[in-house]
């Protein structure tokens, strides 16, 4: 986990200090209520994803900004906002304060949702304040998370397709007693999927581009870990937290 702020710069500090300091053009969000009638009118940016912790820090789920925001309204959550291997915590008001700085000095690190009123940063990670359950350390077998560890690609000719054009094959045919299990699923386009039929590839002459293997960790973050965007997730994605045991 990366350490407590230590405040560097004059920007920082602006940024850090936050609480009592608003610029005088800038609508103060007099409560939750408030904000939450202002959530109504939020236009974009809402499709970002943001990395949900438990009150311990540790990794649970991702979700979208839309419904972080219903959390953060809520006060069941908070922001947790990394600088420089640093993080701090934020209750909504506060962040949305703050977005006015951030608005005017980091434009492009964020994502941006408009109210009427004003901006507010998507932030990249939330902390569910009053949520003691740990992570699930077993990854789900489902089409979503089997097509995010294949990365949308076809396993047999190697291209990536729309989640819609794909189909899961049974690498081992059902009518082969071949099991549901991460190692005998894969993506397949439909084309070569129907070419397939019901063979082992072996039979069809036809070779998977990688061997299937249960994943580690959740692959929707795995995927998010390489973007730029999602950096800041890094920090809190201790490998420990997904592949020890817990008794
Ligand atoms: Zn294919």
């Amino acid at each position: 986990m990366p350490r407590r702020p230590k405040n560097t710069s004059r920007r920082s500090k602006a940024l850090r200090s936050g609480r009592g300091q608003r610029a005088e053009s800038f609508p103060t969000p007099q409560s939750s209520t408030a904000l939450a009638l202002e959530y109504n009118q939020l236009l974009s940016g809402l499709d970002a994803k943001v990395l949900v912790l438990n009150k311990f820090y540790m990794a649970v789920r991702v979700i979208t900004a839309r419904r972080a925001f219903i959390l953060l309204t809520r006060e069941t959550a908070e922001v947790i906002h990394t600088d420089d291997g640093s993080y701090a915590n934020y209750d909504f008001s506060t962040w949305a304060e703050l977005s006015e700085l951030r608005k005017e000095f980091e434009p492009d690190d964020h994502d941006w949702v408009k109210t009427v009123r004003f901006d507010i940063a998507v932030p990249r990670i939330i902390r569910l304040v009053g949520y003691d359950k740990l992570p699930q350390q077993r990854v789900k077998l489902n089409r979503r998370n089997l097509f995010a560890r294949d990365h949308n690609r076809c396993q047999y000719c190697g291209k990536h397709f729309h989640t819609s054009e794909l189909s899961i094959d049974h690498v081992k045919p059902r009518t082969q007693n071949g099991p549901d299990t991460w190692e005998n699923l894969v993506c397949a386009c439909t084309s070569c999927n129907s070419r397939k039929g019901g063979r082992t590839p072996q039979q069809a002459h036809m070779k998977l581009i990688k061997e299937p293997i249960r994943p580690k960790r959740n692959p929707l973050i795995s995927m998010r870990l390489n973007s730029e965007r999602y950096a800041s997730w890094k920090a809190f994605l201790d490998e420990a937290y997904w592949s020890v045991e817990l008794k």
